[in-house]
């Protein structure tokens, strides 16, 4: 048996028989485990105001190999996240975000990279102008963790870098054809260059960068295109994510909001 001391976000938790929790951590150290917390519910329990969901929190635990379930033996809040619990849009993200690394990851497989954008991108929605855009960021870093990285700098065919208006994005191919080179792909999604560049933007800005712009109706339309339909070709298995649904929620959500502006 071995003591492990790290620190987490809880993904889920349930009730487990009379007294006791389940609880699902995305550790820094660990990945994702799962966690049996022992009279977590009884009224004098340390651990029990330290497992709600979404919470940032340091762990101690022990571990045995032959155990899927490992017991929790301490746990205390590192941030909680208060902003996001009295905004509905901002919670629903951050939920998003965590049933996508519900999903997405598997146990035992520590990244610690995405465990710092995690933090960073809770934190972030907690503040950002637009927290759409949070969401959107953490999916492509995601993607790009998972070998999915668009290539985004040249186009794919002649090897122009950005100069023109419009551009097709191939989904297949994972990157763009120029305004001179459009023509040469079937089925391309037609996006403006703005869209390339603000996932440039994605990948070379800090969540709390993102967290400070503002982008105009359009382009937010083409980036959650893309953003859908790139997530729907590269994480088939991840098809039934809630996390999804809800991104074309947004979507709809801006096209009533855009009748309503008429
Ligand atoms: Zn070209």
């Amino acid at each position: 048996m071995a003591i492990i001391k790290t620190e987490g976000v809880i993904l889920r938790v349930m009730n487990y028989l009379e007294t006791s929790k389940l609880v699902t951590c995305y550790t820094l150290n660990q990945g994702k485990v799962s966690l049996l917390a022992k009279g977590a519910r009884r009224a004098k329990s340390r651990l029990g105001g330290a497992l709600d969901l979404m919470q940032h929190v340091s762990i101690v635990y022990y571990t045995k190999e032959t155990r899927e379930l490992q017991t929790l033996s301490q746990a205390e809040i590192i941030h909680s996240f208060q902003h996001l619990h009295t905004d509905l849009h901002r919670l629903s993200l951050g939920l998003a975000i965590l049933e996508f690394i519900n999903k997405a990851e598997t146990e035992k497989m520590a990244n610690p990279k995405l465990f710092r954008k995690l933090i960073a991108s809770l934190s972030s929605l907690e503040i950002a102008v637009q927290p759409e855009l949070i969401f959107y960021q953490f999916i492509w870093h995601w993607l790009a963790n998972s070998g999915f990285r668009p290539k985004l700098r040249h186009c794919l065919s002649c090897g122009r870098p950005l100069g023109g208006e419009k551009v097709s994005f191939s989904i297949k191919e994972g990157g763009y054809y120029c305004c001179h080179c459009r023509s040469k792909i079937e089925n391309g999604l037609e996006i403006s260059e703005k869209c390339v560049k603000l996932l440039l933007y994605f990948y070379d800005k800090s969540a709390v960068k993102i967290a400070e712009i503002k982008i105009p109706a359009r382009l937010h339309s083409e980036t959650h295109q893309l953003s859908w339909q790139y997530m729907q070709y590269y994480a088939e298995g991840l098809k039934k994510l809630k996390a999804l649904d809800f991104l074309k929620r947004i979507e709809d959500g801006n096209r009533e909001l855009k009748k309503g502006e008429l």
